[in-house]
């Protein structure tokens, strides 16, 4: 049976083009033409993406499930107090949809990586919105309700959003039409300088995390006295900074491949590891979040500002806008893209691999 289905063959890092390499992993490459039904394929067999694509794919069901089990026990559409809360499960999902998606189809050509990675930089930042418009409506210290910081606080987190997809993006080639477009590439930031090209996609993400935490981190961290919301959901916050501080450490060393290239390729490696501590954050975190909700409800629906259209289903509307459009505009240049790309699916990848490394 298994040899009936044919599986594509994997390849090492010397066969395919350097656009698709990645950091310290040598084997298990997917071929840089297959096709959507070869991605879909890959699903099921072991290549070095396999367990990127599951370890994100199988947690949108569960954030799904919560989402869903909000919605419809709650009755959520009806209360506004819950909103947050919903923006906040939908970004959960969207996130690692997004992500596997990308990890899936990333394989069918260097544009198709470029792009697919694009929304999965939208998805993220859609997220780090969901986690502020939360926050600002739950998480708060007493001390800082309806402060100027707050008033400013979701506002200043669409405009983040903004700012970190369009790094996030520029990370990979530089500015649509001005540095590159559909047959002219005047400079490939990830190719001349991929330290660089990683500092500024840490910093896309990074920022606005440190952003949105900065109420968080005061109050479990440096505040003392009244009004710091010292309760139960703290140790639940901590989980979650703590399981974040690793994803980030993941991310940025590369570890444990670095110290054994080629022994974590299909299992164990960095970003499989990243995966998995990403979304145990976010579990805890929503458990936080809720947690919060709950259990302070009474008190922030008097003192707080209102939770109004704006302050949650509006600013998530927004971002989802902005940012497509912004995905769209790094995206546009590449949609005829004829001029690195290899020109039949071949099976044999080796032969167009020289021409396309010029051009990354
Ligand atoms: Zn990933």
């Amino acid at each position: 049976v298994m040899l009936s289905l044919r599986l594509p063959r994997v390849f090492t890092i010397n066969q395919v083009p350097k656009v698709f390499h990645e950091d310290s992993i040598i084997s298990g490459y997917r071929h840089p033409r297959s096709s959507a039904t070869d991605c879909i394929l890959s699903l099921f067999q072991l290549t070095n993406e396999t367990l990127n694509i599951w370890t994100h794919f199988l947690p949108t069901w569960y954030f799904l499930w919560k989402l869903v089990s909000v919605v419809l026990i709650q009755t959520a559409w009806q209360d506004s107090f819950t909103w947050p809360l919903l923006m906040f499960l939908l970004s959960c999902c969207i996130y690692p949809l997004a992500s596997s998606c990308a990890h899936t189809f990333s394989s069918m050509s260097a544009r198709a990586r470029h792009i697919c990675f694009f929304f999965d930089y939208g998805a993220l930042s859609f997220y780090s919105l969901g986690s502020a418009i939360s926050y600002s409506a739950y998480v708060f210290p007493d001390k800082w309700v309806n402060g100027v910081f707050h008033q400013c606080y979701v506002p200043i987190a669409v405009f983040n959003t903004v700012i970190c997809t369009s790094i996030a993006c520029y990370s990979r080639l530089g500015l649509p039409y001005w540095q590159y477009n559909h047959d002219t590439i005047k400079r490939f930031p990830e190719c001349q300088s991929p330290k660089f090209s990683k500092y500024l996609r840490v910093f896309a993400f990074a920022y606005p995390y440190l952003f949105d935490h900065i109420p968080l981190f005061y109050r479990v961290f440096l505040c003392v006295g009244e009004g710091c919301t010292d309760n139960d959901t703290n140790i639940l916050h901590y989980y979650h900074i703590a399981l974040a501080l690793l994803t980030g450490f993941l991310f940025a060393t590369h570890l444990p491949e670095r110290l054994a290239p080629g022994s974590f390729d299909y299992i164990g490696h960095s970003h499989q590891l990243f995966h998995v501590c990403g979304i145990l954050g976010t579990h805890f975190q929503m458990k936080a979040i809720e947690q919060d909700m709950v259990t302070r409800r009474p008190w922030l629906l008097e003192h707080s500002i209102p939770i109004t259209f704006s302050h949650s289903l509006g600013a998530a509307l927004l971002c989802v806008v902005v940012n497509l459009i912004i995905i769209l505009l790094y995206s546009l240049p590449l949609r005829s893209a004829p001029a690195c790309q290899e020109k039949k699916h071949d099976k044999q990848p080796k032969k167009t691999s020289a021409k396309v490394h010029r051009c990354c």
